[in-house]
């Protein structure tokens, strides 16, 4: 399982059981073996950016993570989106916790499908308003890359690895589209 399997009831404490529920759904839920309460579990949405710099954007801002997992390396600002925030704000939110970064937000740049682990991965592009960073305790260091400085094989996550190497051909390109990728 990528996601540790429910042990209690939330609503009373007493044990859970996974089976399908009476209902006529078809998947297998968390019951509890005392309320019945049904526990679902739904894909959790993670929300970063790729912040640039430069006349044509030729450099990212990647932070070298200071927490497990993947401790040592590196990705782009990201995080699990909270309750009461936008994706947008969420965004901006863990780019100001890893990276301590001043950006403006451009718009939604990838949305990438992590069906194996549950998750949706959403990537904002955002422009850098200063190249001065104060990352939090989540980061060792904040640095910006360009193309040939990326550390291809230190990357922490897939999803940063594919929105990088979009965002490098986009680039090259002279232009910017919206990408949907679904990673197994
Ligand atoms: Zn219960």
């Amino acid at each position: 399982m990528y996601r540790p399997a429910i042990k209690h009831c939330r609503e009373c404490g007493a044990h859970v059981s996974y089976r399908l529920p009476d209902d006529g759904d078809t998947k297998t839920r968390a019951i509890c073996t005392q309320c019945h309460t049904v526990h679902y579990e739904n894909p959790l949405n993670v929300v970063g950016t790729v912040p640039y710099w430069g006349e044509r954007g030729e450099q990212v801002l990647l932070c070298k993570r200071n927490i497990e997992p993947r401790w040592g390396k590196w990705t782009l600002p990201a995080g699990f989106m909270e309750l009461g925030e936008t994706t947008e704000h969420g965004a901006w939110r863990e780019t100001q916790e890893e990276a301590g970064a001043d950006i403006e937000i451009d718009g939604l740049y990838t949305l990438l499908n992590v069906v194996r682990v549950g998750q949706v991965h959403l990537f904002y592009k955002a422009r850098l308003k200063s190249t001065h960073f104060s990352p939090g305790y989540e980061t060792q260091e904040a640095r910006l890359f360009t193309e040939d400085q990326i550390p291809w094989d230190d990357l922490a996550f897939r999803t940063v690895r594919q929105t990088l190497e979009h965002y490098f051909r986009d680039l090259k390109r002279g232009r910017f589209g919206f990408h949907v990728n679904d990673i197994d």
